[in-house]
């Protein structure tokens, strides 16, 4: 493991965001480092990849600067990028939850909870785990008995916590995200809606798996990363697999986007399966001109309809 993949926030005061944002990409690209990094007035996000001197010498220089010398970086052995590319972009907000009236998590925020609190939280019956993330990571991996929000977007998160409010009024209320930054502003959006006791996991599921203590219990499936490596391990202690397949229901942690270039969705299967299928995720994928996998195994039309036939209903 020659590399390393960084993930980091920080809510601190960033006062000119598209001027930083210029000036940090090319101190990036001088250490060779591949990643996402959005800026906005009130603080910095990042993902990044390099060797581990580069990472190394990237944190060093960000804990010389007074503005972000109390980061926390979770940082994960790689054997190569997860980033094709570098981007560093100025952006209005860090985590979008499209309020009428903006949380400062400095001002307003949940309790944090180390990994050891939360996992007692967890199996406390009278608190709810509400999972801060957008549905298709859930369903690849989330803490044993969460609630999962049928959000496609973490805007969407406050309208449906509103539309269920009467089942987590009166009870203690926890929430968890990757790597802590979304629970920042949606926990300090709970206390304000008027929950009495929220907390929120510390530093996120990545370092809940990586704390020597608890070594990702409970934690069920494996973790969406936002890069290219899409999931990572968590639990080393009890770990179970939750994916399932998309044509046969089977456990399964393989990810595949649809062959149909214009559709593109992720899904689970299984390589036997992705060939049966043409790489598709519907028949309608399947048969589309720009099909990818048709192109990449110069198939003839007999063959494509025969297969077609035989595996989708
Ligand atoms: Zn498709």
């Amino acid at each position: 493991m020659d590399y390393q993949v960084l993930l980091y926030y920080n809510y601190t005061t960033i006062a000119d965001p598209e001027m930083f944002a210029k000036e940090h990409l090319a101190f990036c690209k001088s250490l060779n480092l591949k990643g996402r990094i959005l800026v906005a007035t009130e603080g910095i996000n990042g993902t990044l990849s390099g060797t581990i001197a580069d990472t190394n010498a990237y944190m060093d220089a960000m804990k010389a600067d007074a503005r972000f010398a109390d980061t926390f970086f979770k940082v994960d052995p790689s054997p190569e990028h997860a980033f094709k590319k570098m981007f560093v972009r100025p952006r209005p907000e860090l985590v979008s939850l499209k309020l009428e009236d903006d949380i400062n998590p400095k001002d307003t925020t949940g309790a944090y909870l180390s990994p050891q609190e939360f996992k007692e939280a967890i199996l406390d019956e009278e608190t709810v785990v509400i999972d801060a993330r957008n549905d298709y990571e859930y369903d690849l991996g989330h803490f044993r008995g969460a609630v999962r929000p049928e959000i496609r977007s973490f805007r969407e998160l406050p309208q449906w916590i509103r539309d269920h409010k009467e089942e987590f009024m009166d009870k203690r209320v926890v929430t968890y995200c990757t790597g802590g930054i979304r629970c920042e502003k949606f926990s300090g959006w709970l206390v304000r809606e008027g929950f009495k006791d929220v907390g929120q996991l510390h530093g996120g599921i990545a370092t809940y798996g990586k704390d020597p203590e608890v070594q990702g219990e409970l934690w069920d499936g494996q973790m969406y990363v936002f890069d290219e490596r899409i999931a990572v391990e968590i639990n080393h202690v009890d770990k179970q697999v939750i994916g399932r397949d998309w044509f046969d229901g089977t456990p399964c942690e393989r990810y595949v986007n649809c062959s149909n270039p214009e559709c593109n969705r992720q899904f689970l299967t299984s390589a036997e399966n992705e060939a049966r299928h043409l790489g598709a995720c519907s028949k309608e994928c399947a048969q589309h001109p720009h099909n990818r996998y048709l192109k990449e195994h110069s198939l003839t039309d007999t063959e494509i309809t025969e297969t077609v036939a035989a595996n989708f209903k």
